[in-house]
């Protein structure tokens, strides 16, 4: 169901759940301070109810009214906001971002997209949106109005069309009390970036030490299709798909292969534009795996993050 800005906040505002448009990928979005509206985002999703939410607003200044934004956290959302970077920042007890929102946390996160759809609607709503990606908990995030349909049927609102510019989530960096900007998901927004703007290091957090796993960005199997993913292949394998990137093909390959490219000329921001689509577009066509050719070049954090979530994708459930 296709809608306009004002059809999509009027909906909003009855505390319905309706699919927006963003520059990393499509959100499913709520009235973040009413609780019932939430509670439906995680059953549409089944979405584990420990599993916080990211509350999406209109400027820094609204930031602030939720979360409460030490010097590090206000220069790095007046430096990168609006944009794909989410800030995880103390939770500011006059905010009315509902517990389950925060799935019970002391903290929140915070982001202004940048794209101009999700800013005009914004704007019309008195309360941020929480909006986790619009696809099933666990699945390949949605970067194309189809794949909500594919995943949430015709009868879920959507509002905007067309790919989401960068095709892949937001970076999530923490700026909590007593430790050090720390990096929870690589993301479009680069740490390098991040790290020369702020002219420190930033730390990581080690998604295979569960003590410390606070944002589940980082469980284990995420962003996954339904067929098995194989990564670094070198040879291809009879029944599986092929998602290539550069310009070569690799042994095993024949005409019938269904095949994806990523970026024939290796360029990785086009290749994360891709990613879920064309992991989609082959899952779709039941393979018996879906098979990754090596990822290489530059910018490195690039990289790093398209790793990030093929290698979740490789994950077994
Ligand atoms: P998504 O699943 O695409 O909605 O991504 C949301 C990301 O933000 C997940 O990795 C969440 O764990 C993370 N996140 C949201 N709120 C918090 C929080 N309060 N503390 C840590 N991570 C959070
Ligand atoms: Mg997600």
């Amino acid at each position: 169901m296709a809608l306009s800005t004002p059809q999509a906040a009027t909906l909003l505002q009855q505390g319905q759940v309706v699919a927006i448009p963003t520059e990393t990928v499509y959100g499913l979005a709520a009235n973040a301070t009413n609780p019932a509206a939430i509670a439906q985002i995680y059953a549409l999703k089944g979405r584990p109810s420990h599993n916080p939410l990211i509350s999406h607003v209109v400027s820094l200044q609204e930031a602030e009214k939720h979360g409460v934004f030490n010097q590090i956290a206000r220069k790095l959302a007046q430096l990168f906001w609006p944009g794909p970077l989410t800030l995880v920042v103390p939770f500011n007890p006059a905010s009315g971002i509902c517990a389950d929102a925060r799935a019970g946390l002391p903290s929140v996160a915070l982001r202004v997209p940048s794209h101009p759809t999700a800013q005009a609607l914004l704007r019309e709503l008195p309360f941020p949106l929480a909006a986790p990606s619009a696809n099933r908990s666990g699945h390949v995030s949605a970067t194309r109005p189809e794949h909500i349909v594919a995943d949430f049927g015709d009868t879920l609102p959507i509002l905007g069309e067309g790919p989401s510019p960068l095709g892949i989530e937001s970076t999530v960096i923490s700026c909590l009390p007593n430790s050090p900007p720390t990096l929870l998901r690589p993301g479009p927004l680069l740490a390098e970036e991040i790290e020369r703007a702020l002219g420190q290091p930033l730390a990581h957090s080690h998604a295979s030490q569960p003590a410390t796993l606070h944002s589940p960005g980082q469980l284990a199997s995420h962003y996954a299709p339904k067929a098995p993913v194989r990564l670094n292949i070198t040879q291809l394998h009879a029944g599986e798909a092929l998602l290539a990137f550069g310009p070569g093909l690799p042994p095993g390959h024949s005409a019938q292969t269904p095949t994806q490219n990523l970026s024939p000329s290796g360029n990785l921001l086009e290749a994360s534009q891709n990613l879920y689509s064309m992991l989609r577009a082959l899952d779709a066509q039941n393979p018996t795996a879906i098979a990754i050719m090596p990822l290489y070049g530059q910018p490195a954090g690039m990289l790093q993050t398209l790793h990030n979530r093929l290698t979740r994708a490789a994950t077994p459930k």
